[in-house]
């Protein structure tokens, strides 16, 4: 097949739209879908023509490997409406770079640009309605590829299925955020699969977070799987911590996701004079800080969630509460780059496509 398959993507619109259904106003994260969905099939050792095609179930052998061994990733981005209706995608190619590291790691084959990017452009084109303007309004995009050739024996499929689909959302999570630091419970190891957006690295964390969930937490800040000391991320999100006016933050490798968020906060705040030590923080010096007062804020940075600011944590059944502030780094930080993602300052790095 040909390098330039976008070129012949094939269209099928759908009769009728769904939009007028949905309450914009009042949406669940991640539970609507527009009306098409982009797929694109990679059988005899090649990626095949995409397709756009009204959203709907589709069928796959009840032995696709995808059930039984999990060759699964995603990626999580989202679409930007400006004041003039135009539509913009903020650092598409960090995720498309992602995706296919993603890829190599669970022995799955490379998308090109073409489909994942040109592919996203055409499907974005068509669904630009279901973008919405206002700050805070996004149309969340899910790329993701799974296995779906059949049999049983566990080894990589031979076939795969790349697939786009777009959902209207707000921000991920309402309400006051608590976090547990983890004590027992690992989300990745070295020579893992941490690094990547590995479907199994979610369903993982799903029991230890339910447990956090029972007692009041909505989420777990991973320490390193060995010694339980440092810390390093949370569910879907990379975490800062501001210690007096330094922020900290973790190197992000092979346990940690390499957010798009985290590095574009990380060079918006060096650029407007605050001090940023990418580090791994350690839990004794969190500790330290909450109780002589110089831990100020603690905040998760991601796609869906944004910059959400942590209220407080527990370690150790002590629960340590962050104090309220005025002008926070979170808030600051969120300011400015939504205010890049939305096309309401010059966008200086050159980050909006
Ligand atoms: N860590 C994990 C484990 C994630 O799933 C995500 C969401 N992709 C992030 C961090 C944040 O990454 P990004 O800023 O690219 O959304």
């Amino acid at each position: 097949m040909s390098s330039n398959l976008i070129n012949e993507i094939d269209i099928v619109k759908a009769n009728t739209s769904k939009i007028s259904s949905v309450d914009f106003e009042n949406l669940t994260f991640g539970n609507i879908f527009t009306d098409h969905m982009l797929i694109c099939d990679f059988k005899e050792g090649a990626w095949q023509k995409p397709i756009i095609k009204p959203y709907e179930p589709f069928m796959i052998d009840p032995s696709a490997k995808v059930f039984h061994y999990g060759q699964a990733i995603f990626e999580g981005m989202k679409a930007y409406k400006d004041e003039s209706d135009d539509v913009w995608l903020f650092r598409p190619d960090e995720n498309f770079k992602r995706f296919n590291h993603s890829a190599k790691r669970l022995a799955m084959p490379k998308v090109t640009e073409d489909i994942f990017i040109g592919g996203l452009k055409a499907i974005l084109d068509l669904e630009r309605e279901w973008v919405k303007k206002g700050k805070g309004n996004t149309l969340y995009i899910r790329p993701f590829m799974i296995a779906i050739g059949s049999g049983v024996i566990a080894q990589p499929s031979t076939q795969y299925r790349f697939m786009i689909i777009l959902s209207p959302a707000r921000s991920y999570y309402s309400g006051e955020v608590k976090v547990i630091i983890a004590e027992h419970y690992s989300r990745a190891a070295n020579g893992g699969i941490g690094a990547a957006k590995a479907a199994g690295n979610y369903s993982a964390q799903f029991y230890p977070t339910k447990l956090a969930n029972e007692r009041g937490f909505q989420q777990i800040i991973w320490t390193d799987d060995a010694t339980h000391t440092k810390l390093e991320e949370a569910g879907t999100m990379n975490v800062f911590f501001r210690i007096n006016d330094t922020l900290y933050t973790a190197p992000t490798g092979e346990r940690i996701l390499d957010g798009v968020t985290r590095k574009s906060l990380i060079d918006i705040a060096r650029r407007d004079g605050i001090d940023v030590e990418v580090r791994s923080l350690l839990v004794a010096e969190l500790i330290e800080a909450a109780k002589d007062g110089s831990l100020k804020e603690i905040f998760g940075a991601g796609t869906a969630a944004v910059v959400n600011p942590i209220v407080g944590f527990s370690y150790q059944d002590n629960y340590y509460e962050l104090p309220k502030m005025d002008n926070s780094y979170a808030s600051q930080l969120k300011e400015k780059l939504t205010n890049i993602q939305y096309k309401l300052a010059e966008d200086t790095f050159g980050w909006t496509v």
